[in-house]
């Protein structure tokens, strides 16, 4: 399965916060699905419709990511 990039950087990894500030590390599939990258990880709590870059300072939801480079 494909993941989605950064608009900005081109990384596929970011990040989600819960209310509580506490981050976790995601992949967004081309379906928009939030996957955590520690499958272990609970997604429960998390705003998964804001992601943050881990590459830049990019933030944004999901909709917004780049599709893979066609070469
Ligand atoms: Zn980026």
């Amino acid at each position: 399965m494909k993941n989605l990039h950064c608009p900005q950087c081109d990384a596929q990894r970011f990040f989600i916060k819960n209310e509580r500030e506490k981050i976790l590390l995601v992949t967004v599939t081309e379906e928009y699905e939030i996957k955590p990258v520690y499958p272990e990880e609970s997604l429960e709590g998390f705003d998964l419709t804001m992601l943050y870059c881990l590459g830049c300072s990019w933030k944004g939801s999901p909709k917004s990511l780049r599709g893979h480079k066609h070469k």
